[in-house]
């Protein structure tokens, strides 16, 4: 049977070239764009008008298409997100339920999942196109497959050559908790209002590349997007009492905005907290004005490959501004008063430490605003906009409480931090993210944890800690890493958190701080603003690091190996002097040494055959099997004869060797990371590099030479758990004993049906007693 490439038994080290793609001129065997890298243009023209009541959006846009690549392009595709909300759509259709036939689970659903299923029936989703034209107004054939629209041009684009699309079309705005996604309206019964966050919600051009061709997959739910950059005009008409919220910046403050909030605004900019620019009380008086005109907000955004926005008459609006090296931004937090306190107190802040620590670890953050809006979506990402979930508790008649929990509350931070890191990857650094999750949420959770530890002290992270990724390592039902994000099953832990720990793991104990920040932060520095393909990454890491990390890449990113290093054994040893003298008498001490028998022991005293006859002894009763003869002594000094001089200082050499025996049970190969205790009271911490397994990737036998007086009492494997090692049951020699609690319990016994029917009763007596 031939071996299989990805088999760790096989070979752990065998380089990645044949898993990579052939180097081009586009993309270096560097890990860099290449010399001739290019990448398409689209800038965006659009007008769109919110619907307040019938949540619905129609919009006209002109899409300045350039053509930057090499070849002649006769169709050009356009995502239209929107469609995977149809009833027929291709994600519909291939959503499957999870509902027993036996057990406890037996015949059950939860309702979110048959509510959603049920919306989907009514929903009158997708989007309707009016218009589909070039540049001139002239209507072009178009043909939509599921969420993409393929339009015929009239004439080929050739390279270098660049075309105006115009499309019109119009959208019904979904229940974000029926329906779920990335964006919708959320409706609050007690102030009969909507708070819009739009997102996916306009065509938008498909991205072709050197290495994909057209990147047209359908949208179906987990591989999100990739998108060209261009610059972007956007008009937003709504309501006169909404506020908007955007990708971008304000270009008309002047007709949208009152001259306090103006003031409020520049203010905010040179701020050392968060300026309210609208208040809880002005939130709260805006919620019941129903304007009947509607004004225009017009956001310019340059560079971003996406835009979103936000719109509500129920926001409260803070800011803050944020200078550091080339970032100087405005942070800002949108919120309706359902999310106060807790809004007020963290959300602008974790916007400014996460730019903080993102810019230190990949490039200045370079836009003019980071923004975090609360709505229901749970946690989304778009450029300069994210928009995130958590709210405190409210009581429902009195609107009181306003406390959360701890899960709320470093629920809230992270989420934050993770969706405004997004703007780095990947809204900057643009992966993509359909065919890859992990190039944004492997990535962009790695520095979101960095983000998180350094928030303050014991911080609840998630994600980065090796010793909270062991049980998923383990666990079944597991696909690499490098898998495509629809096919990835248990998906949190497969794209977030595995990649985000392994990349601690390279960071902490494979390369060492200085040398994985510096290819990282090359890494990003290399893709800013392009588009990096996984082995863009992986090359670039090893071009700036110097280390050979195809067997890391390999274990963590192509296999679902885990890590289970065992010491099996360690065997002591001295040098056998050779001198029979000495080696005879050290014999006799190791015979003495064992352990009496049972039969030795209980036939002692016992009377013998041989007692008071003499006659029955010879040479071999006073001799014992251990005694030197002077034969053993003449070849003895003979042999030592035929040895060189340093050969002779070996046989002499009094150090205690020890042989340490690992197995690699997990198949993932890792440095052994040891703790050595000696007798002395002293310990040692000594690395055995991955490499320890390229001969042998299931067992090694690593040699110590110590001095005689030092002797090895314990060796502990990974001691800090730096290596995600599943089983540490095996990682001491000798073994220990690991205490633990054992649980006892009773079984409760259940109320017959007469019991239950007698409490009822006297409880609806009290009842009526108390009224
Ligand atoms: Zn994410």
């Amino acid at each position: 049977m031939a071996a299989d490439p990805l088999s760790v038994a096989s070979d752990p080290f065998r380089q990645l070239d044949e898993l990579l793609p052939t180097p081009t001129v586009y993309r270096t065997a560097s890990g860099q764009p290449g010399h001739q890298y290019w990448q398409q243009q689209a800038d965006y023209r659009i007008q769109v008008t919110l619907d307040d009541a019938n949540q619905s959006l129609s919009g006209k846009e002109t899409i300045h298409y350039q053509n930057h690549s090499p070849d002649r392009l006769r169709y050009l595709w356009v995502a239209l997100d929107q469609n995977k909300f149809r009833q027929d759509s291709l994600a519909n259709r291939m959503r499957t339920v999870d509902v027993a036939r036996e057990g406890d689970q037996a015949n059950r659903i939860d309702m979110g999942s048959y509510r959603r299923a049920l919306k989907t029936q009514t929903h009158p989703a997708g989007v309707t196109l009016s218009l589909v034209a070039d540049g001139q107004g002239q209507p072009l054939p178009y043909t939509v497959v599921d969420t993409m629209m393929r339009v015929d041009l009239a004439a080929p684009l050739e390279p270098g050559q660049s075309t105006d699309l115009t499309i019109h079309w119009q959208y019904q705005i979904h229940e974000q908790k029926a329906l779920g996604g990335r964006s919708g309206y959320e409706y609050f019964e007690r102030d009969d209002n909507y708070l819009y966050e739009v997102a996916q919600w306009f065509p938008r051009m498909a991205v072709y590349s050197d290495a994909h061709g057209w990147h047209n997959k359908p949208f179906l739910r987990h591989g999100e997007f990739t998108l060209e950059f261009g610059n972007y005009d956007v008009s937003i008409t709504v309501p006169a009492d909404h506020i908007v919220s955007a990708t971008g910046q304000l270009t008309n403050p002047q007709q949208v905005l009152t001259e306090t909030q103006r003031q409020r605004l520049q203010r905010a900019k040179t701020a050392d907290k968060p300026i309210k620019i609208i208040t809880l009380d002005e939130a709260l008086a805006n919620e019941k004005r129903r304007a009947t005109a509607n004004k225009t907000w017009r956001f310019k955004a340059e560079n971003v490959r996406d835009f979103a926005w936000a719109s509500s008459r129920k926001f409260l609006w803070d800011a803050q501004g944020f200078k550091q090296g080339g970032t100087d931004t405005l942070a800002m937090s949108f919120y309706p008063e359902e999310a106060t306190p807790l809004w007020d107190q963290y959300s602008t802040a974790a916007i400014i430490h996460t730019l903080g620590v993102y810019n230190r670890y990949s490039f200045d953050y370079p836009y003019p605003v980071a923004i975090s809006v609360n709505g229901p979506v749970g946690g989304m990402e778009y450029p300069m906009i994210s928009f995130n979930g958590p709210r405190p508790e409210i009581n429902k008649e009195d609107r009181s409480d306003r406390t959360w929990s701890r899960r709320t509350k470093y629920g809230l931070i992270t989420v934050i931090i993770h969706e405004v890191g997004h703007n780095y990857f990947p809204m900057i650094v643009n992966s993509d993210e359909r065919q890859w999750t992990w190039m944004d949420e492997g990535i962009n959770t790695f520095v979101q944890y960095l983000a998180e530890q350094s928030w303050e002290a014991d911080y609840p992270s998630k994600g980065g800690e090796p010793r909270h990724i062991t049980g998923y390592m383990k666990s079944d039902g597991q696909v690499p890493i490098m898998s495509n994000s629809e096919s990835i099953l248990q998906f949190g832990n497969n794209a977030y958190s595995k990649p985000a720990t392994a990349l601690n793991i390279l960071r902490e104990t494979i390369l060492g701080r200085d040398l994985f920040d510096f290819a990282f932060r090359e890494y990003a520095e290399r893709w800013k603003f392009k588009r990096p393909m996984p082995a863009d990454f992986f090359r670039t890491m090893e071009d700036a690091s110097g280390v050979d990390l195809d067997w890391f890449w390999r274990g963590w990113f192509y296999t679902t190996d885990h890590v289970d290093i065992s010491i099996d054994d360690v065997r002591q040893f001295s040098v056998n002097t050779q001198d029979p003298d000495i080696e005879s008498q050290w014999q006799r001490q190791q015979e003495q040494d064992k352990p009496e028998t049972i039969t030795d022991r209980r036939n002692q005293g016992m009377s013998r055959f041989t007692d008071g006859k003499p006659e029955l002894f010879d040479f071999y009763n006073e001799h014992d099997k251990f005694t030197a003869t002077n034969a053993d002594r003449n070849t003895y000094r003979e042999d030592l004869d035929k040895l060189e001089p340093f050969e002779r200082e070996l046989l002499k050499d009094d150090h205690t060797v020890y042989l340490l025996d690992f197995s690699n049970r997990g198949g993932l190969v890792m440095p052994i990371l040891l703790e050595l205790s000696y007798d002395d009271g002293s310990r040692e911490h000594l690395t055995l590099p991955a490499e320890i397994w390229v001969k042998n990737a299931s067992q090694v036998t690593s040699m110590l030479i110590r001095p005689k007086d030092k002797q090895l009492t314990q060796v502990v494997v990974d001691p800090h758990w730096q290596t995600a090692d599943v089983d540490t049951s095996n990682n001491h020699f000798p073994r220990q004993i690991q205490p633990s609690r054992l649980q006892l319990f009773k079984e409760k016994k259940k109320k017959n049906m007469m019991q239950k029917h007698r409490e009822a009763l006297k409880g609806a007596t009290e009842d009526k007693g108390h009224s």
